[in-house]
């Protein structure tokens, strides 16, 4: 039977001798390997009950194993929904109350403390351990090798992603095989990726960037992945040599600048590095051109939508901008319900193929948040060039309004950097009794480098109006960030809310 998303990606591997995934460990995964793995697992899962548009919630170490676990998911017809594997009971009692999935796969170590919870939503538990181990193995041992997927076309439901959830609960977005298949097209022609590309995979595969760009790309091509269960740079730095391309968070590309064994005999040969899902600085984009003489393609993209823009594979890789629109993508910037002129900030909405079907059970929020004509409002903040190359500025929850006037943290960020000594920086809004809101910083010091906040409000004061420079600043070692990256500035607010009103 058709099955979108399971005969452009998961069929093709039928017969492929060839290595899919290159293990940490020198071991090796065919295509075809591979492929009989998912259909065993299908087979498991049927029995144990799951069928088309029943959910399947996973809360899983990446291995092998967990990733056939999506595809014998789309085999079914399944709805996968991947969880990060930090949550913890309550989160996860959150998740399965919200989406009651049929069956919950989750770590055999934590069997114990999951099975009540998943028992008071009316999940059955299967597991599956780190090393591929499990009920669920044990289950798929021995169970046919060929599958022949339930029917599904482009408009069915393949995976619910949660969003991270910094600012309210988690929305489960609804993601059809049809916004999967056509991002991952999209990406392949323009990032040229093909069965010779050896992909360097050291991202979770609970969240869209390990999961459907580098996975799905993966699989539509035919090529090969270095498939590491996390970021660990000696492992990395070993592995390189064997890869082609790589698609990290930017921590990673700091990470790898930090260590002196990283250089450009190391990564001459590589065809691309790809980077998403957090701001790039400039000055790391900068670094690394100048290390490595790669210049890094970034893009942009999130939970509910894939990716929405990218800088080009030939053509200008411009530091600090996210890129031009995905072919098929059409962006616009927003402001009290008009346009916005080239080149001035506002909300930034994208329409397209990629674009989710709304948050899973919840009407309103996604009344509040897709229109009806298709835009996704997605809620950060940016302006995009006459050249049409779109620079993100933040998120509009993060923009500060002081006095009246909005700030937008980016600009002043940007400046802060710029100061002899400071690595980063995170400008937030906090309460103020006169301003409502007042301007603070969060300054990073370089290895070494003694900051002194006041010394570095003072360099940036007269490149800023006055209302946009910081009223106080504190310096921390490092900035808070999620595990793909991103500063949690809701963290920072939380940890300073009292700084103006004590
Ligand atoms: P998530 O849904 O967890 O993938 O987060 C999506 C959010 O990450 C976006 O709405 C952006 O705020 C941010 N993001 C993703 N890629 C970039 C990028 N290249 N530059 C700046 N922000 C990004």
């Amino acid at each position: 039977m058709p099955n979108t998303l399971f005969d452009a990606l998961f069929a093709p591997l039928h017969g492929r001798t060839e290595d899919f995934l290159i293990l940490p460990d020198g071991g090796t995964l065919s295509g075809d390997a591979f492929l009989r793995l998912v259909a065993r697992q299908a087979h498991a899962l049927r029995a144990a009950g799951l069928g088309v548009g029943d959910r399947i919630a996973v809360q899983i170490a990446k291995s092998p194993e967990a990733l056939a676990v999506y595809g014998a998911a789309v085999a079914l017809g399944a709805i996968f929904l991947p969880l990060n594997t930090a949550y913890t009971a309550d989160e996860v009692e959150y998740f399965l109350g919200n989406a009651t999935p049929k069956l919950f796969l989750c770590d055999g170590a934590k069997q114990a403390a999951l099975a009540p919870v998943a028992a008071r939503h009316g999940a059955q538990v299967l597991t599956l351990n780190p090393d591929g181990s499990g009920s669920l193995s044990d289950a798929a041992a021995g169970q046919p090798e060929v599958i022949s997927p339930a029917d599904r076309g482009p408009d069915d439901l393949a995976a619910f992603l949660y969003t991270s959830g910094t600012t309210g609960r988690s929305k489960g977005a609804m993601l059809t095989h049809g916004n999967l298949l056509s991002n991952a097209q999209v990406l392949v022609d323009l990032w040229r990726f093909t069965a010779d590309d050896v992909l360097l995979h050291a991202l979770p595969i609970f969240h869209t960037h390990g999961l459907f760009v580098a996975s799905n790309i993966s699989l539509l091509t035919g090529g090969r992945m270095i498939f590491l269960p996390g970021f660990d740079l000696e492992t990395v730095l070993r592995l390189l040599p064997q890869a082609t391309s790589m698609m990290g968070v930017p921590t990673f590309y700091t990470r790898l600048l930090d260590d002196a064994r990283f250089t450009r005999d190391l990564v001459g040969h590589m065809r691309l590095f790809i980077s998403g899902s957090a701001p790039l600085l400039a000055e790391t984009h900068t670094s690394f051109e100048a290390r490595t003489g790669h210049r890094i393609l970034e893009r942009y993209g999130m939970t509910e939508t894939n990716m929405n823009t990218s800088n080009p594979y030939e053509g200008e890789r411009r530091a600090g901008t996210v890129g031009l629109p995905l072919p098929g993508v059409e962006l616009r910037v927003m402001q009290d319900g008009t346009e916005r002129p080239r080149g001035e900030v506002g909300v930034i909405e994208v329409r397209g193929p990629n674009v989710f079907k709304g948050y899973w059970q919840m009407p309103e929020k996604t009344r509040e948040e897709l229109r009806e004509d298709g835009w996704f409002i997605t809620g950060d903040l940016g302006w995009q060039g006459t050249d049409g190359y779109v620079t993100i500025v933040g998120r509009a929850k993060d923009l500060v309004i002081s006095g009246g006037f909005n700030v937008y943290p980016k600009e002043v960020e940007l400046l802060l950097d710029e100061v002899p000594g400071v690595l980063e920086s995170a400008v937030i809004g906090l309460p103020h009794p006169d301003f409502g809101e007042a301007v603070f910083a969060v300054l990073v010091p370089q290895k070494g480098a003694e900051l002194v906040p006041e010394a570095v409000l003072a360099a940036i004061a007269d490149r800023l109006a006055r209302f946009k420079q910081p009223k106080a600043a504190v310096v921390l070692p490092d900035l808070p960030r999620n595990t793909m990256g991103k500063v949690q500035k809701n963290l920072l607010r939380d940890q300073f809310r009292g700084w103006f009103s004590a």
